[in-house]
């Protein structure tokens, strides 16, 4: 889609908010999808958690049935349902000559150690497999990201990036796991009202008519705490970024001396967020209070008219002993029901997030039949007829037709925004929307793998950017074709080594976060040897603004000669020494070429560039 450049609105879909977004099938379909791969272990986790429910049930049947019914009170209505305990009681009892009690006693230490066990074995499946798929759906974005191209950075706010990757996946991971709590809650509820049912529809009716008191008061509770949760999550972040910002911009805070300006906006956020807490604090002991209550009413409820029942004979005692104890059962679905709402539709913010990035397809096109550049590069690169917009109907570059000739190095000069550094851009392929064509050695650029492209221009940019890691690692990047004696003698070359070596550590000196340990100067020496180790047979500088002392300027001088001696160079040239050692000349203005010569004729036919210089540049 060469010559058009996509619409800046597009991205508006990437700021909008979505929290609080309706239940989605689609989107759960899709999280679903990533859990293919461990499908056995879900498989597992899912059969786990239904033997656990059973065995749940079965734990107060021991006692109910076998023990009270079955031997204390020594009822015979045997007809109500014991889910077999009772036979498997009297094969203990026969086989191992027990006594009965013991028997049962035994029989109710195995059921619960295996309810213990299928619990344990789903919870471990269910965690590996959710850990698992988000792993992969973490790596999935950061991958996606890596191959977004220029524009999108350009329009999408790089905080809201970060959030996607790790927020939202963690929300999923809780809601992954609220989904085997529905399951365990829900199975045991289901069995547990059957068999109240088959006891006693009548005492299972009045029972039944507190659930919708309790489903009442929880939907009351977390319609109100969803609200307040959001305004603790948002009051939460806004801390962060005001932190953040604090921290990051401390220099600045002491210069002005802001300290107590920022600290009174970092204590009303604070004290907002103290609030709002409170407040949720509030709900939740009122609502544990009301849920702690419904728990002796419901008994309250057995005692009274399900003693009734059973000094009727309606029912055994056993069966009253039974409903007591699956009192819980009935209470705790709607309680987790109530939890994993709000975090599903969180869950649900967070994946149409997710989705929405992976599914960014915006890229730099691949050609289908990819060229090579010749073998070994000459260096020939040239622009003919090129224009370029960032934006639909906002061209930059306006028809910028020249040639670099193999080894020559090439000063573009020009006012600022005069669409230098967009030149050089358009030249590694970080945007593809140009008309006209740029070649090397003949081969057009775009039909050749942006990778191979790259490969063979090193790229020199303003500031250095500095990853986590040593000295060493920040001039090899990690490539394995660079060894230490290569990365050494690349900076031996460019004059790093003096204070490198000077170093605690020399090469193996741990760099600080965006390299605040190093001078600017130092940092120019250190983007230089990470080029020259790369060894790229064309090169492009932007070079730095940021005035440096004279000794490290001859030093940059010095490096600069060395690392585009013999190859050819298109430089960005800022100071006056810089300009006068190219072999040619490109003044730009507005985006148009307006000269292209030597220095000797430039200032000799005494344009735009002979006033340029008149006024020194830089210096
Ligand atoms: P120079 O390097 O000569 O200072 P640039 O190439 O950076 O100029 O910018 C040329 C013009 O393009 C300027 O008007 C600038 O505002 C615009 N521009 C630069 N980068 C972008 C971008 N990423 N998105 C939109 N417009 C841009």
């Amino acid at each position: 889609m060469s010559g058009t450049p996509r619409d800046p609105a597009d991205y508006a879909a990437f700021d909008a908010e979505l929290s609080g977004r309706a239940f989605e099938g689609r989107l759960l379909g899709r999280l679903l999808h990533w859990l293919r791969p461990y499908r056995g272990m879900v498989a597992t986790s899912v059969i786990a958690v239904l033997a656990a429910s059973y065995f749940a049930v079965l734990m107060p049947i021991v006692v109910a049935r076998v023990v009270i019914d079955g031997m204390l009170v020594a009822e015979q209505s045997v007809a109500l349902p014991d889910l077999g305990m009772i036979d498997v009681h009297a094969w203990l009892v026969r086989t191992f000559d027990l006594d009965g009690l013991l028997a049962a006693a035994l029989l109710y230490l195995a059921v619960s150690t295996a309810w213990s066990l299928t619990m344990h074995l789903h919870r471990m499946t269910l965690s590996r497999a959710s850990l698992g798929a988000l792993r992969d759906l973490r790596l999935a974005m950061f991958s996606h990201l890596q191959f977004r191209p220029a524009p999108f950075y350009d329009n999408v706010a790089v905080g809201r990036l970060m959030t996607r990757v790790a927020n939202d996946v963690e929300v999923l991971f809780q809601l992954l796991a609220g989904f085997g709590a529905l399951v365990g809650e829900f199975v045991p509820f289901f069995i547990a009202a059957a068999i109240m049912l088959s006891i006693s529809g009548e005492l299972t009716g009045v029972l039944g008519l507190t659930l919708p008191l309790v489903a009442l008061a929880t939907l009351a509770f977390r319609a109100r705490t969803r609200g307040v949760y959001r305004a603790i999550r948002n009051s939460i972040s806004r801390l962060n970024q005001n932190l953040q910002e604090n921290i990051s911009g401390m220099t600045v805070v002491q210069l002005h001396r802001r300290e107590g300006r920022n600290l009174a906006r970092y204590s009303e956020i604070n004290r907002e967020n103290r609030e709002e807490e409170q407040h949720a604090v509030q709900l939740e002991v009122l609502y544990g209070a009301f849920m702690d209550s419904m728990a002796p009413a419901a008994l309250a409820a057995i005692v009274w008219f399900g003693g009734g029942q059973a000094l009727q004979g309606a029912i055994t005692l056993g069966s009253m002993v039974l409903f007591a104890q699956f009192v819980d059962m009935l209470f705790r679905p709607v309680v987790a029901l109530g939890e994993q709402y709000n975090v599903l539709f969180r869950a649900m913010a967070s994946m149409e997030r997710i989705f929405q990035l992976l599914d960014w397809s915006e890229k730099i096109e691949e050609p289908a039949a990819p060229r090579s550049l010749p073998a070994p590069i000459e260096g020939r690169v040239r622009f003919a007829d090129v224009c370029f917009s960032y934006r639909p109907g906002e061209e930059i570059l306006h028809g910028i037709s020249f040639e670099v000739r193999p080894g020559e190095t090439l000063a573009v000069v020009g006012p600022t925004g005069s669409g230098k550094s967009t030149l050089i851009r358009l030249l590694s392929r970080f945007y593809d929307s140009w008309s006209g064509t740029i070649e090397i050695d003949d081969v057009d650029i775009r039909s050749v793998e942006t990778s191979e492209l790259r490969r063979s221009i090193g790229v020199v940019l303003q500031d250095f950017h500095v990853f986590s890691g040593s000295i060493l690692s920040n001039i090899t990047l990690d490539d394995p074709q660079i060894d230490r004696e290569r990365a050494i003698e690349a900076a031996r070359l460019v004059h790093a080594d003096a204070f490198i070596e000077a170093l605690p550590e020399g090469y193996d000196t741990p760099l600080a976060e965006r390299g605040a340990n190093l001078s600017q100067g130092q940092r120019q020496l250190l983007a230089f040897a990470r080029t020259l180790a790369a060894d790229p047979h064309i090169l492009v500088l932007d070079e730095a603004t940021a005035s440096i002392d004279t000794e490290t300027e001859r030093l940059v001088q010095e490096a600069i000669a060395t690392i585009t001696e013999g190859r050819t160079s298109i430089v960005i040239a800022h100071r006056l020494q810089t300009i006068e050692d190219a072999d040619r000349i490109l003044v730009l203005e507005g985006g148009h070429i307006r000269e292209l010569g030597t220095h000797r004729d430039l200032l000799a036919a005494g344009g735009l560039y002979a006033r340029l210089h008149a006024m020194q540049f830089q210096d």
